[in-house]
């Protein structure tokens, strides 16, 4: 069956960029190919940049985003091991799941759904439980805040535990300053704001951080994810671990090029002017934002729904914007299901004219 092509304006993945999409048609050569080592090197060291990192362990994992999650959080976490998790949506629930799978004490610190976490209840958690980690979302794009977060970095420094950062909706978006801020393990996405498909997950470890794994009593839990393994091949020895996906590893490479040629700073000033333009354009059809502006997220919007759409049936008129108009957005997760749509505007898509195109569909 033919795919009909959409205007992905949902919480990911986003359209790819035709750059991109044109990458993946590379003639495919091994994983070992001279060639393919020195593409490698450049999407490691590009990826660096993005991060804002000088972190040698910086590598394109292949898998989604959920992947570098746990990569993160089995790697330095052993069993028994304490780990304070902020909590504001989905992805820090997602977070609290897999550090309990890998046998860690998790204190959980929650915030409202559409609110940031708070530093104070954060910092006095991080004092009374000294865990070995911390760990919490930059964009949740369950309620679309960006957090906050060199507050919560100096309490966990100012106890020596680790901080690991969720930047999935946030990498190519919203500058990320991973070493300024103190962070010590981070993992993203391809399909959100770098404007390519799913199936990479950018991750970094600092120094700190890699000392802890090769420290471990035990044996990290997932072959797959064991960073001390990766480390051999996408660090200088390039020993064989798995089969890098040649093609996916052709596609970041040209979208971090894509974001470079632009620059963050601008990158960053067209999300913020995309996402404040949909919401002054959807507010005269009902719609209003239903986080604060200090906190809202640029790359995903949150929008509470007209009276009109929920007596109509929200679900209802998504699939009306799918059918007839070829736009997907997001209906609400979890606790904001039914209440809210969740509107992306990410990498390539953060721009007027797909905000018009939503606007016109609507009214
Ligand atoms: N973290 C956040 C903030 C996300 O938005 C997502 C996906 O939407 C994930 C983690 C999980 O990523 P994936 O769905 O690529 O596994």
């Amino acid at each position: 069956m033919p795919i009909t092509p959409r205007l992905l304006l949902g919480p990911g993945p986003s359209n790819a960029h035709p750059r991109v999409l044109a990458a993946l048609a590379t003639p495919l050569v091994g994983h070992l190919d001279p060639q393919f080592l020195t593409l490698m090197d450049e999407v490691q060291e590009r990826l660096r940049r993005l991060f804002g990192t000088q972190n040698a362990l910086t590598l394109p994992l292949s898998a989604t985003g959920s992947a570098g999650m746990e990569a993160c959080l089995v790697n330095l976490l052993e069993p028994g091991d304490a780990i304070v998790v902020g909590v504001a949506g989905v992805f820090g629930e997602r977070m609290c799941d897999v550090a309990a799978r890998a046998g860690a004490r998790v204190t959980r610190v929650d915030a409202e759904w559409g609110s940031a976490l708070s530093s104070q209840a954060m910092a006095s958690a991080i004092a009374h439980v000294r865990p070995k980690a911390v760990a919490f979302v930059h964009a949740e794009t369950s309620t679309g805040v960006l957090q906050p977060v060199e507050a919560i970095a100096r309490a966990a420094k100012s106890v020596g535990a680790l901080v690991i950062l969720d930047c999935v909706t946030s990498l190519g978006g919203i500058p990320v300053t991973l070493d300024a801020w103190g962070i010590d393990a981070a993992y993203s996405g391809t399909q959100k704001c770098l404007s390519c498909p799913p199936g990479l997950s950018p991750v970094t470890f600092s120094p700190r951080a890699v000392e802890t794994v090769l420290a471990r009593k035990t044996k990290v839990q997932s072959w797959y994810l064991d960073v001390s393994m990766l480390a051999r091949y996408y660090g200088g020895e390039r020993v064989y671990h798995h089969t890098a996906p040649i093609s996916m590893i052709y596609a970041i490479a040209e979208a971090l090029r894509i974001v470079e040629e632009e620059g963050m700073d601008a990158r960053a000033a067209r999300h913020r002017a995309a996402a404040q333009s949909l919401i002054e354009q959807l507010a005269p059809l009902g719609f209003t934002p239903l986080v604060a502006e200090e906190v809202r997220l640029p790359s995903l919007t949150t929008l509470r729904l007209s009276e009109r759409i929920v007596a109509a049936g929200e679900a209802k008129v998504r699939r009306k914007l799918l059918d007839e108009h070829n736009i997907e957005v997001g209906g609400g997760l979890g606790k904001l299901a039914g209440t809210v749509w969740r509107v992306g505007l990410m990498g390539e898509n953060a721009r007027e004219e797909n905000v018009r195109r939503l606007v016109e569909a609507l009214a």
